[in-house]
């Protein structure tokens, strides 16, 4: 048994990501954005799947986890390293970005800087070297720019089955269904 994405997020995809859009349009934007700009195929499938980990259903009394840490742990022992690193960290190339660059802050969403603070802010000195020395630094930062921009209403993209092919070679078959704009 694998991960079943198009199972998550026909039942869980819906969901508000922001106010602005839902889990499946925000994932579908990155996605696409990656695409567009020629990404591989392992840095595509991390954009579509970066946030997974707000799909995943826990029960009621659960902490609220870190949903990279989550989405990472779920996927790790199906996908490339590489992928499951990038789901994990697109949450800490925002607090490196907002580090680095204090205008990115102005730049994110209302929903987004109320979460930096729960995510811990800033990063410090060390962790800042800790994260540029990491073979796909540059990766996770690219993913977080696209992930900043995949929050548009009504905008228009391929549907998932559009990723089929690169979501079943790693993650082997889903439940793909028709008529609930998931297919
Ligand atoms: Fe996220
Ligand atoms: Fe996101």
């Amino acid at each position: 048994m694998s991960v079943d994405v198009v199972a998550l997020f026909a039942a869980r995809g819906g969901a508000r990501y922001e106010e602005a859009v839902t889990q499946l349009e925000h994932a579908l934007q990155c996605a696409a954005l990656a695409r567009r700009e020629r990404a591989d195929d392992e840095v595509v499938l991390a954009a579509l799947l970066h946030d997974i980990g707000h799909l995943v259903r826990r029960t009621p009394d659960a902490p609220e986890g870190h949903h990279g840490h989550e989405g990472a742990s779920l996927l790790h022992p199906w996908v490339p390293a590489r992928v499951a690193w990038l789901v994990e960290h697109h949450v800490v190339a925002k607090r490196y970005l907002c580090t680095v660059n204090p205008s990115y802050t102005g730049r994110l969403s209302p929903a987004s800087v109320r979460s930096l603070a729960a995510q811990g802010a800033v990063l410090d000195l060390e962790q800042r070297l800790a994260l540029e020395t990491q073979p796909w630094f540059g990766d996770a930062v690219r993913i977080r720019r696209w992930d900043d921009d995949a929050k548009v209403i009504d905008a228009v993209t391929p549907p998932l089955v559009a990723y089929r092919e690169l979501i079943e070679r790693w993650l082997g078959p889903q439940s793909w269904r028709s008529g609930r704009g998931i297919g």
